[in-house]
């Protein structure tokens, strides 16, 4: 009888400490941090965009660290941040107590390296989801240059497709919303050309291992949002339903 307890106690203890990670995968411009408002709310779970670690990083370091000067320039090149840095930095922000039961990635994993590390991470009892967003080049390049962010909760806006309720302003934290310095046609380019050498490869590595869903993001916002709820839905809650 005890025994059966122990195993009871450490089964719901491995099921608790379960998580369930989403993983948003797509070009820039795709919509990766407008979708994920919707797992937000669906889910509960956290936020974590790696683009926008580095962007408070860098609002609330000295111009002249010698980190925040590397960083600068690797992100306004539009090339990627070597992996020494991401993974760290990754790896502590899910450590904190509100990542305990999940977490919502954007723009990690970027590279196949980032990947495996990731899988890594993960327990065999983790769940993971990888939301493929899918959209041609053309638009991502019209979608990319009428972006606007909040550069104080780094929410993200498009002056056409997905404009604050006051204009200019960020509907969450009411800031004045600013253009990215990497959203300029020349950097969005590079962006984009790192996108496919280093990152659509994980479309592969993701559909090899049972767990990805692509979605035509060329299709309006309501429309995503609800295929990613039913992705979610219907994929995943009956597995944690009794
Ligand atoms: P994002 O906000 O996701 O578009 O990221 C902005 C920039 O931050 C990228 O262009 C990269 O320079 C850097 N960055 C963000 N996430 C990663 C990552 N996982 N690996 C390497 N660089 C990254």
């Amino acid at each position: 009888m005890i025994l059966l307890r122990c195993i009871f106690l450490l089964a719901l203890s491995f099921a608790l400490e379960a998580k369930e990670v989403f993983v948003l995968l797509g070009p820039p411009g795709s919509g990766k941090g407008t979708q994920a408002l919707v797992l937000i709310e669906e889910t509960d779970l956290p936020h974590i965009s790696t683009g926008n670690l580095f962007r408070e990083f860098l609002a609330s370091t000295q111009q002249d660290n010698p980190l925040a000067k590397q960083l600068k320039g690797f992100m306004e090149k539009g090339e990627l941040v070597p992996d020494r840095y991401i993974i760290e930095i990754l790896k502590e922000r899910i450590s904190e107590p509100d990542a305990k039961n999940g977490y919502i990635l954007d723009g990690f994993p970027r590279t196949l390296s980032q990947a495996k590390a990731l899988q890594e991470i993960l327990t065999p009892d983790d769940r993971l989801i990888v939301i493929n967003l899918s959209v041609p080049d053309h638009l991502l390049l019209e979608r990319l240059t009428g972006r606007l962010h909040c550069p104080q909760c780094q929410q993200t806006y498009h002056k056409t497709f997905s404009p604050p309720k006051k204009e200019s302003f960020c509907d969450l934290c009411e800031t004045s919303l600013a253009k990215r310095s990497d959203d300029e046609k020349e950097t969005i380019q590079k962006r984009l050309e790192v996108y496919h050498k280093d990152t659509s490869p994980l479309i592969q590595f993701y559909k090899d291992k049972g767990v990805l869903y692509t979605i035509d993001a060329a299709k309006s916002k309501q429309e995503i949002q609800q295929q990613i709820l039913s992705i979610y839905r219907e994929q995943l809650k009956p597995a944690s339903t009794p």
